[in-house]
């Protein structure tokens, strides 16, 4: 299931003035930095945000499509031995 390489870690935040919500690499949650890179290649100012943006934000589709391609292509690296 769940890949244990480090590379593969990463989590997702709501960026109001983008108005989604992105995923960023490196951890498995925001470590307080005032910007990042989101995995879509947007570099975006972080914020914290209220429990009100984590509902609304929608996710953002391009963040969301390549995690999975990775994690496909992990898997087959895998299944591949
Ligand atoms: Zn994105």
């Amino acid at each position: 299931m769940a890949s244990t390489d480090a590379s593969a870690l990463h989590y997702w935040h709501p960026i109001p003035a983008d108005g989604r919500r992105h995923a960023f690499r490196g951890g498995r949650r925001w470590d307080g930095r005032a910007s990042a890179t989101t995995v879509c290649g947007a570099e975006v100012a972080m914020a914290a945000v209220s429990e009100m943006d984590w509902i609304y934000r929608p996710t953002c589709g391009y963040c969301w499509q390549r995690l999975i391609d990775e994690q496909r292509e992990r898997d087959r690296a895998a299944g591949r031995g």
